[in-house]
């Protein structure tokens, strides 16, 4: 009897410690939910007041102002637009998240793209004083089938970090197609501080900044990376980073990006 009881008090203790744990994983899952819903809503709220602000900075700017008077304006537009780059991040980060209508497929000219994206970074790039070159070996044709949106903005993080972690050199966007197939790999390498290794694995995550005093710019969200390996996901690519540290790092995107003729044909091909 005495055994009998005992392994009736072993069966319920066990069964205690499994409802405790199954309550904790619950109340952690419904916190989760209530800090990234909060996040979202608090990001939203801010980003109307937000642009307000930069809205009267653009006005103001327009108006005669001393050199004082210029220098304080100048200040508030470059932190306001800091500001509403992070809310944008924490939002587009939630609605990934969420799981957000994923952008539809069409055609476009990736070696357009990638131009333009990086010719709007110049500016940045000149400015410290690194210089900026992307070259493009996309075969036959450079009209591919793909999400344009999320491209432009994985390229947009990639080369902002290179532009922002990059004391002096270079940064260089390659993009190329792999033989006879229908993947592109694009490349973003600089000449930058690089990063130890034992970080290589956390940068993709949430939040994850090596070190706050590392960038020429510091303010940062450690969220660029989160926001771009859940975009290559997106599309079934893959990202990496290879880097050493002083010498500089090189981030590899590797999508599929059929070329847009060829999938029109074989669409009229398995149509007829
Ligand atoms: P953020 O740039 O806002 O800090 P990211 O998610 O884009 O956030 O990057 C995470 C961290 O990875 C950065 O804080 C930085 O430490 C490191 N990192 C990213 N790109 C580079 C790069 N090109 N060179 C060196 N470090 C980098």
């Amino acid at each position: 009897d005495a055994v009998f009881v005992s392994y009736l008090r072993d069966i319920s203790d066990r069964y205690a410690v499994e409802e405790e744990l199954r309550r904790a994983r619950d109340n952690a899952l419904a916190g989760e939910r209530a800090k990234a819903a909060l996040l979202t809503v608090m990001s939203h709220e801010m980003r109307t007041p937000l642009t307000g602000i930069l809205g009267a900075v653009d006005v103001l700017e327009d108006t005669p102002l001393t050199d004082g008077q210029k220098r304080y304006i100048d200040a508030m537009r470059v932190s306001g637009e800091l500001l509403l780059h992070h809310v944008n991040d924490i939002l587009e980060l939630s609605r990934l998240e969420a799981g957000a209508s994923v952008e539809s497929v069409s055609a476009f000219d990736m070696e357009g793209l990638v131009t333009a994206l990086v010719g709007s970074q110049q500016a940045s790039a000149q400015r410290a004083g690194l210089d900026l070159s992307v070259h493009c070996y996309l075969g036959e044709t450079s009209h591919v089938l793909g999400q344009s949106r999320a491209l432009q903005q994985i390229l947009l993080n990639l080369v902002g970090n290179a532009i922002k972690f990059t004391e002096e050199g270079a940064v260089m966007v390659d993009v190329c197609r792999i033989d006879d197939t229908d993947q592109v790999e694009i490349q973003v390498a600089d000449t930058g501080k690089g990063i130890p290794a034992d970080h290589l694995e956390q940068i993709f995550d949430d939040f994850v900044r090596v070190d706050a005093s590392y960038g020429r710019v510091s303010e940062g969200t450690g969220l660029g990376l989160a926001i771009t390996k859940r975009l290559v996901q997106g599309m079934g690519g893959r990202v990496s980073c290879e880097s050493e540290l002083g010498e500089g790092s090189t981030f590899i995107v590797s999508v599929n990006l059929p070329p847009a003729e060829a999938t029109k044909e074989t669409n009229a091909r398995s149509a007829a």
